[in-house]
């Protein structure tokens, strides 16, 4: 087992109020975070919202304009990036070309005895699993094994936090989705903090245990991958993680654990804590429910554990995607919902133009405040 300096014990990563402006721009917005020893972190968000600034101010690449960064219990703020237990995987590996892979990874380590650098770079090399290309140049390598003797060469220093920026961003489809595996099982292996930025929301919720969503420089919402997606507090939320149906209700008040909101013409009920909502009778909401946990059935048929029934929808499109067959329904009040249905072989494939009802397990919707844009 690789020697990781037995740093996974700390106190976690902080962020205080950290802030970064440029000029009259503010790129990161008061931002605090507290990111548990060991965990697998992702900063989620559209290019631009800040993930950058904020990974480059964590290793001392980039200094705040106010706040304070915490490791464990000492202040790093103004440490030099070298002084800081922190090391950053790079999109574009930035390997050196003239060195074996042998040597690249051991890079970190010169100044150690010769038998503790064979012991230590073959331990990296087994853990990212290129023992057998030790003597080959960064340019004999394929793109992920390039990333991960820059993953073994970040790790062999001992860092208490990885930082990974968009470092799979230079792989095509397949490979990447092989090499967010592999780098949540290294994570699980040395135990150590990892903070990775992307823009991929598939990507974020394959590898993370949290993830914080950002947006113009602010956290809008942090959590596990399934709370966001199923309980979403914002419709940036509930847009960029995954699809939703967001549609326009006025609410009418509490029953019990629920909220009941009328929804184009049809009560529907929103579990009390998925309602982010003041709850005032008369004020507007959208409702939210993601395509996939949409039902849709025969006009008058009793659908599979019915919770809010709205007749009255029309097939608009039938795409089949493998797995899945995805429609479009455009409800009477004229919006078009997404529906996402598993093809299980179990019924038959609804058409263009045929009439269906549509239904929703209660439990499943959620409530977003009105002042928010819904697109
Ligand atoms: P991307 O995924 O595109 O890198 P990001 O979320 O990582 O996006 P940042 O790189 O952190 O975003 O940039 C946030 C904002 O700050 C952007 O609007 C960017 O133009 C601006 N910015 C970043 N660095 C500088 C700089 N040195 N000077 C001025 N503005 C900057």
């Amino acid at each position: 087992h690789p020697d990781t300096g037995g740093h996974a014990s700390g106190s976690g990563l902080h962020l205080r109020s950290l802030t970064k402006e440029f000029a009259s721009f503010t790129a990161v917005q008061s931002l605090d975070l507290d990111i548990p020893s060991g965990s697998f972190f992702a900063l989620l968000g559209p290019s631009g919202c800040g993930k950058t600034t904020t990974l480059r101010m964590v290793a001392g690449l980039e200094t705040p304009t106010s706040g304070s960064i915490v490791l464990g219990d000492k202040e790093i703020t103004w440490d030099k990036p070298y002084r800081r237990p922190v090391n950053t995987v790079f999109q574009n590996y930035a390997l050196f070309p003239h060195l074996d892979i042998f040597e690249n990874v051991a890079f970190g380590l010169r100044r150690r005895r010769r038998k503790e650098v064979d012991q230590a770079v073959n331990d990296m090399l087994e853990l990212v699993e290129l023992q057998t290309q030790a003597r080959k140049r960064p340019a004999q390598l394929s793109g992920g094994q390039q990333q991960r003797v820059a993953l073994a060469r970040a790790l062999i220093n001992s860092p208490e936090v990885l930082l990974l920026d968009e470092p799979l961003g230079a792989l095509d489809l397949k490979l990447r989705r092989a090499m967010q595996i592999e780098i949540k099982r290294i994570q699980t292996e040395v135990g150590l903090t990892f903070v990775h930025v992307t823009h991929d929301q598939e990507e974020a919720m394959t590898m993370a245990d949290t993830i914080a969503v950002m947006n113009a420089g602010r956290i809008e919402q942090m959590g596990a991958p399934a709370e966001l997606y199923e309980n979403p507090r914002t419709t940036f939320v509930a847009n960029f993680l995954g699809q939703s149906n967001l549609i326009e209700g006025e609410i009418k008040g509490r029953d019990g654990d629920f909220v009941k909101v009328d929804m184009q013409g049809t009560i529907v009920s929103i579990p009390s804590a998925r309602a982010h909502v003041t709850g005032t009778p008369g004020e507007k909401g959208w409702v939210g429910v993601r395509p996939e946990k949409v039902l849709i059935g025969e006009v008058g048929e009793v659908i599979d554990a019915p919770g809010n029934s709205i007749p009255g929808g029309t097939i608009t499109d039938v795409s089949f995607v493998g797995v899945s067959t995805q429609y479009l329904v455009r409800m009477p009040w004229g919006q078009e919902l997404q529906v996402f249905e598993q093809n299980t072989g179990r019924r038959r494939l609804f058409r263009t133009g045929e009439q269906v009802d549509v239904s929703w397990r209660p439990e499943y919707a959620f409530l977003l405040d009105h002042s928010q844009d819904a697109s």
